[in-house]
Formats: structure tokens, C-alpha cells, sequence
């Protein structure tokens, strides 16, 4: 049985802590800062014995080396970053396999927000580490990518089952599901969706993680058709 924690850090960004009971290892996923991740540890009794890293942002690898200074971790990420994250211990790319007691993530590679970008999929447990790629209702910009290479993305990650709970990396949901009412004005399940979230941030309240059924049915950028209504609805949240 896996337990994910969500810690809030710096202004939008969500670490999650990833844990496996039966061997009793925590993995900490994108650790933009150290001292709350530890902290969060710390007040479950766990340790960090390993990061998993999706790509080289500053607010996904901050935390990297004062983890492993107070933990020895064994940190994990892209191989096509690796130049790029200092902390790195292993590199992993599209189709490699990560553990955490017997529980096997399987790495995707996901470019478009970063050129190297990777995602985590437990698919036996229906849960997926997507980083800056899918966020809900929304989705990464397009740094060192394509809009094609994001269409790509939408499209495979589509493919994994609806039950899958995704855990992105920051809360973009309110801004998200506003800008898609704009692009999909009659989507009752969008509406619906943006009237829940405004609730639940109204009060306080996270919105992530999100799940893969939720993003078919409301995600502008999954639901698009084509490379080229992707890259105008994403050209269009820049400018919004
Ligand atoms: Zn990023
Ligand atoms: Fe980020």
C-alpha cells in the first residue's frame, strides 16, 4: 500500500512524499526546497531514501542537496538533464524502471516543457508523477519543447487508465479552468469543475491531485484535436 503526502512550498509548488508501507521507503518527488520535505518526514517517522526528480527547474531539484547531505538518498532523474542537475546519482530515460520497495515505476519521457523532461507511472497502484507536464486542466509551457511534442504527451497520457491519480507539481487549477471555460464554454463537466475548485480554494483547499478520467473530460490541452488547436490554445493562456 502506497501513501502520497502533498507538501505545499515557496508560492504554488506541491513536494509530494511517496511511501511504501510494507518496506517501509519514502521517496520524495520534485523537492523544490528541503527543510518542510524533511520536516514532513520527520513528523511520520520516515526517512528519504530517495528523490525523484521530472526535470531541471529550479523549483523540482532546490531541495536535492540538503536531502541527501541530511539523509544519503539516492537521487534519480533525466538523463537527457544530467548536465543540467548537479545532484544527480542516477540517470534514468523512456522505459526504465525505478522502485520503491516492490512497487516499479515505469519513466516516460514527456518533452515539451523541458527538452528532457520524464514523467513516473506506478501503473499498478494508478498513480503518475507528471512534474511541469499535465497540470489539472492544464498543461506545461512549451520552454524547450513543441507543441507537437505536448500534443504527443496529451495523447499518451490520455491512454492511462481513468482511475490513475496524477500528481503534477504546482496549483494552476483555478487559473487553468478559468481560461478553459473561455475555450469550452459548453463543457457542463468543465463548468462544473471550475465551480468546485473556486469552492475549494475559496476555502483553502488543494485541487491536486487530479486524476486522468477528470482530464479527458475537462483538460483543453488533452481534449484537443490536433497539434495546431494545441499550440493556439497554448499560445493563448501565455497571453492571458
Ligand atoms: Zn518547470
Ligand atoms: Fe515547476
Amino acid at each position: 500500500m502506497l501513501e502520497v503526502v502533498r507538501i505545499p512550498v515557496l508560492s504554488d509548488n506541491y513536494v509530494w512524499l511517496l511511501h511504501d508501507d510494507a518496506s517501509g521507503e519514502t521517496v520524495a518527488v520534485d523537492p523544490a526546497v528541503a527543510e518542510p520535505v524533511l520536516a514532513a518526514a520527520t513528523a511520520r517517522g520516515w526517512r528519504i531514501g530517495q528523490i525523484w526528480n521530472t526535470h531541471w527547474h529550479g523549483d523540482h531539484v532546490g531541495g536535492n542537496a540538503a536531502i541527501k547531505a541530511a539523509t544519503g538518498c539516492i537521487i534519480t532523474g533525466p538523463a537527457a538533464e544530467a548536465d543540467r542537475i548537479g545532484t544527480l546519482d542516477r540517470t534514468v530515460g523512456e522505459g526504465d524502471h525505478v522502485r520503491i520497495g516492490d512497487h516499479v515505476a515505469i519513466v516516460m519521457a514527456v518533452p515539451a516543457h523541458t527538452a528532457g523532461h520524464i514523467a513516473y507511472h506506478l501503473a499498478d497502484d494508478r498513480i503518475a508523477f507528471v512534474g511541469d507536464t499535465l497540470f489539472a486542466m492544464g498543461c506545461g509551457r512549451l520552454f524547450e519543447g513543441t507543441a507537437a511534442q505536448m500534443f504527443a504527451n496529451m495523447q499518451r497520457l490520455a491512454t492511462m487508465p481513468d482511475d490513475t491519480r496524477v500528481y503534477c507539481a504546482h496549483e494552476y487549477t483555478l487559473s487553468n479552468g478559468r481560461f478553459a471555460l473561455t475555450v469550452e464554454p459548453d463543457n457542463d463537466a468543465l463548468a462544473a469543475r471550475v465551480a468546485a475548485v473556486e469552492a475549494a480554494r475559496a476555502r483553502g483547499e488543494a485541487t491536486v491531485p487530479t486524476s486522468i478520467g477528470e482530464e479527458r473530460a475537462t483538460n483543453i490541452f488533452m481534449r484537443a484535436r490536433d497539434v495546431a488547436e494545441l499550440a493556439e490554445r497554448r499560445a493563448a493562456k501565455d497571453a492571458a
